[in-house]
């Protein structure tokens, strides 16, 4: 068996992995990304498929567009991207037609003048009033049902329930209002999501053409089977080449996972996990070995954590069917949560003349088949003959298992450190409170960062990272990298009308 020594080994090229290559070379640290695709990206790519770019995960939109975190790092890094920021607050799909609320307060159209007194309401007990303690922790369902009448302000309660379910594949009853308040004003203070320009595909390409360029070494169709350590401390990886079957030992003091605790988990203890187990969470295997401290919750119980899960749908249609830039929330239908219509900032993502439409709802049951049918039922009732005559569904997946919207659901993810001095995680399974999808993502490798920054400038115990003894202090460090939320009075914008500033870097 081979052997070869590096800086830094990264665990999967997803955009976690990819983003934390291209910090580490800037950093000159000899590094080597590990995929076993045969391609990067990971759930943030997409194949051309019938002259579409149809996404492997993300719907091709970027959460806080261009003033957003994953945007200030591009650019940081400069990663050559294009963000077409949304022209709306949104669209609302309700009472069987199509409201576009430039500012949030067009909802008054369809809410009415006693839903939106509530809705008004409601926004005051998020944004201007300190959340009390007794409230952090609660359900955001049970907190809305607090504040307001939910059976007498339907659509505002479905307006917040699409939203969590379009943005977190989340039910209102799995996400605490603390976590739910915190995203929705970091929503509000970044600014307004964005279509990247080619879509996923363009941006992963330029960032593995920038790793490469910049001397990285990249692997693809290499298996990771076993993470190596010693004494607590990574020592390196066993990585199985897909190709030819050959076996190599890699070594490095640091090693950054980009495929989850779970499966890292799996690695340290020499197993792969496979989909069927990740599907049976609950005979999986056990997480609590060496990256269990992560899982804590503030009451100390350990459970299983929750993985967002959903459904989407590629459609390609003759006719336009969302008149905008952002997303259109489907208040009235069964399963579907929102659509866009990326093609309306960036065509080549289509075939000429055609437009590309992608539905997401979360997944309700396992039994996909129902899920899909409802997916369907729900676009006749939206777009009746419109959608018979003029549209083409191109692909309907369900994401779960190994490829879930979000490893972990928003509010529950786990530490960058792990137990094992010099490996760390990142990616989607790391964001911090208040930070959602890509922009979690990228988040997670600004605290990688700023852990490494420690450790170097000798702040955290121990060589390569301290245990998890000193990690509480190690979070309530002030973060030198994460990128802070612009000011409160931003969200002031969103009013009238959307802040629309699309970036070219
Ligand atoms: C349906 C859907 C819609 C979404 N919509 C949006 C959206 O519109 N906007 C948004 O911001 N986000 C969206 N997301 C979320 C976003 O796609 C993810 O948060 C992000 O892509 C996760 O990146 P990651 O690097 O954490 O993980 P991944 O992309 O999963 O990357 C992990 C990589 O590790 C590789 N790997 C795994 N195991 C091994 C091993 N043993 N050895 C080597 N390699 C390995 C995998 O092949 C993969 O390439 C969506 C996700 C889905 C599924």
């Amino acid at each position: 068996m081979q052997e070869q020594t590096y800086d830094a080994i990264i665990i999967g090229a997803g955009l976690g992995g990819l983003l934390s290559a291209a910090q580490l070379l800037q950093r000159g640290k000899r590094v080597i990304v590990l995929e076993r695709l045969p391609h990067c990206g990971g759930r943030f790519t997409a194949k051309t498929f019938q002259g579409v770019q149809v996404s492997t995960g993300a719907v091709h939109m970027v959460p806080f567009g261009s003033s957003g975190v994953l945007a200030s790092m591009l650019s940081r890094l400069r990663i050559p991207h294009h963000f077409f920021d949304a022209d709306v607050f949104a669209s609302f799909h309700v009472h069987g037609k199509q409201y576009r609320s430039r500012g949030l307060l067009a909802t008054f159209k369809f809410l009415g003048p006693r839903q939106f007194f509530w809705f008004t309401r409601v926004g005051y007990l998020m944004f201007l009033r300190r959340l009390p303690s007794s409230e952090r922790d609660l359900p955001f369902d049970a907190w809305l049902a607090r504040h307001i009448d939910v059976k007498r302000n339907r659509e505002l309660t479905a307006f917040f329930e699409r939203i969590t379910r379009f943005a977190l594949s989340l039910e209102l009853s799995q996400i605490t209002a603390a976590e739910a308040i915190h995203t929705t004003k970091n929503m509000l203070r970044y600014g307004a999501p964005g279509i990247v320009q080619g879509g996923c595909a363009a941006l992963t390409g330029e960032l593995e053409r920038r790793i490469l360029e910049q001397g990285a070494e990249l692997r693809l169709r290499n298996d990771v089977m076993e993470i190596l350590s010693t004494d607590d401390h990574v020592t390196g990886v066993r990585v199985r080449d897909k190709v030819n079957g050959e076996e190599t030992t890699l070594h490095a003091s640091l090693v950054i996972s980009d495929i989850g605790p779970r499966a890292t988990n799996a690695l340290l203890n020499n197993q792969q996990i496979t989909q069927a187990q990740v599907l049976k969470q609950r005979d999986a295997a056990p997480l609590v070995d060496v990256l269990g401290a992560t899982f804590d919750r503030p009451h100390g119980e350990k459970e299983t954590p929750v993985v967002a899960q959903g459904l989407k749908v590629h459609i390609l249609s003759d006719v336009p069917l969302i008149p905008h830039k952002g997303i259109m929330y489907c208040l009235d239908t069964r399963r579907i949560a929102g659509m866009v219509q990326p093609t309306n900032c960036d065509p080549r993502l289509a075939p000429p003349g055609k437009h590309l439409l992608i539905s997401h709802q979360v997944m309700q049951s396992d039994n996909i088949e129902e899920e899909k049918a409802l997916a369907l039922a729900d676009l006749q009732m939206m777009f009746g003959e419109t959608f018979e005559k003029h549209c083409r569904v191109l692909t309907m997946s369900a994401y779960r298992g190994e490829w879930p919207v979000n490893r972990i659901a928003q509010g529950d993810d786990v530490a960058t450190m792990t137990a094992v001095q010099g490996l760390y995680l990142v990616g989607d399974a790391v964001k911090p409170e208040g930070y959602l999808m890509v922009e979690g993502v990228a988040q997670s490798v600004n605290q990688l960062l700023d852990l490494l920054d420690a450790i170097e400038q000798g702040e955290v115990d121990g060589p390569l990272g301290a245990p998890r003894s000193s990690r509480l202090k190690t979070n309530q460090r002030p973060m030198r990298h994460v990128t802070p939320p612009p000011p409160r009075y931003k969200s002031l914008r969103w009013l009238w009308e959307a802040p629309g500033n699309s970036r070219t870097s």
